[in-house]
């Protein structure tokens, strides 16, 4: 009797094990809190690695009236503090539909959208993360450009996804390549697999390449084409849509989406605004749904009703338009420093050569082959101990199956246009340093 009591767990010393989900296995892939890590670690390190927004643009004055506003009326100030509904704040969503026609250049009364069709989500990674989870079983296949936005990677991973990368050029995803692969995976008998084709659209994170407008159509045909199975859906990612600089607007994948049975559209208002209040929207094909309602009734039964409901105040009283003017004046003199620093720096590097964004927060750098770029790397480290300067290592916006590691994700939000010189002045020093 007393052996037994002495075996049992709660009397043994060692702490007893902790077993976590295999799905929280598959999500531990922790690159953010090391970014993170290093930068408290090594103060004044210029960072060009921090996909945040710029401190000196974020819309105080404006939050601060909507917030007035929308206290001054005691009846919507107790609504706002109440809960709201899964689906979103009503207020929001009947704003959305002349916002989001505004942005396809459309009348609201020609798109036939109405404040029903919206979903509204905390940030648009919500909607990333639930469309995983509604969508893929372990071992189902999401197909990727490369490279492509690295938390939506670890997204899939989380869920036990494989991603599949579809070759991609400076004009995008290849339609042809993505229809050559489709075919592949028939012949192997994996197309019932494949429930997802995932694009960010608008001035790719971390590339910053956009789908040209003939690939949008043709991506879509292509996706339909092999909807045999089961239905693929397309996921566009606008989350930068609204950060357009110069060069060609694209018309959405979404508007080339005739039938709404394919693309799931998702937008932020975190890069335009704010993305301390984590408001996003989504347009969702009718057979989804439920599942989305049903995932977020899990989650949260509903996002923050109070930021939903002062993003609709700042919609309706004008401040949005003249907010996003500034917020793109700011980011194309910044854009504009981080190429005139790259021409300055990196022209005479062999085997460097960069991509000019029209939109969006980041330029990508390549090296030569012979120069990895990784956590591991030398150059990570001369470049964060000995320069000072910190950027995202390539490697990580790639699916496992076509790994390159000889890029950095260079993003200009955060820092000022002189210190963005100067940081791109250091990261050129840390690359001749390693290359010899
Ligand atoms: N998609 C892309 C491509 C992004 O870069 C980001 C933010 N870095 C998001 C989605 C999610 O942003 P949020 O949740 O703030 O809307």
């Amino acid at each position: 009797m007393s052996t037994e009591i002495e075996t049992m767990p709660h009397e043994s010393s060692a702490a007893p094990t902790v077993r976590l989900s295999r799905r929280s296995e598959w999500a531990s892939r922790g690159a953010i809190s090391f970014l993170m890590q290093q930068g408290a670690e090594n103060p004044g390190v210029l960072s060009l690695a921090a996909g945040f927004v710029d401190p000196s643009t974020l819309p105080v004055e404006e939050t601060r009236r909507a917030f007035l506003e929308l206290f001054a009326d005691e009846t919507r100030a107790r609504q706002a503090l109440q809960y709201g509904t899964s689906q979103g704040s009503e207020s929001l969503r009947e704003r959305l539909v002349p916002f989001f026609s505004a942005l396809e250049g459309k009348a609201p009364a020609e798109l036939g959208l109405t404040p029903a069709d919206f979903f509204l989500t905390t940030g648009s990674q919500q909607l990333l993360s639930i469309v995983c989870e509604i969508l893929f079983d372990p071992g189902d296949i999401c197909l990727v450009a490369s490279p492509t936005y690295f938390v939506f990677l670890g997204a899939l991973e989380g869920v036990g996804a494989r991603a599949i990368t579809v070759p991609t050029d400076e004009h995008g995803m290849s339609p042809e390549a993505l229809d050559e692969i489709l075919s592949q995976l028939a012949d192997a008998g994996e197309l019932p697999r494949v429930k997802l084709v995932y694009a960010v659209s608008y001035y790719e994170n971390p590339s910053g390449i956009s789908l040209s407008t003939d690939r949008r159509p043709r991506l879509l045909d292509i996706v339909r084409k092999w909807s045999l199975a089961q239905r693929i859906f397309v996921l566009e990612d606008a989350a930068y849509r609204e950060l357009h600089y110069d060069g060609e607007a694209y018309p959405s994948l979404w508007s080339f989406d005739a039938p709404r049975d394919t693309v799931i559209y998702t937008q932020t208002f975190s890069k335009s605004f704010s993305p301390g209040l984590r408001v996003g929207f989504g347009l969702i094909p009718e057979p989804l749904r439920q599942a989305v309602i049903d995932r977020k009734g899990n989650e949260d039964f509903g996002s923050a009703h109070l930021t939903q409901r002062i993003v609709s105040t700042a919609l309706a009283d004008g401040a949005y338009p003249p907010h996003l003017e500034q917020v793109k004046q700011s980011y194309r003199a910044k854009r504009d420093a981080m190429l005139a620093a790259a021409q300055d720096y990196f022209t005479e590097i062999p085997g460097a050569r960069w991509e000019v964004p029209h939109g969006g927060l980041y330029v990508w750098m390549t090296l030569s082959a012979a120069v990895p770029t990784g956590f591991d790397s030398q150059l990570f480290s001369e470049a964060v101990k000995h320069q000072g300067v910190m950027y995202v290592p390539g490697e990580l916006c790639f699916a496992p199956d076509q790994l390159e590691r000889n890029h950095m994700r260079l993003s200009f939000g955060v820092l000022p246009p002189d210190q963005i010189r100067e940081g791109m002045r250091r990261l050129a020093a840390a690359v001749k340093a390693v290359m010899g």
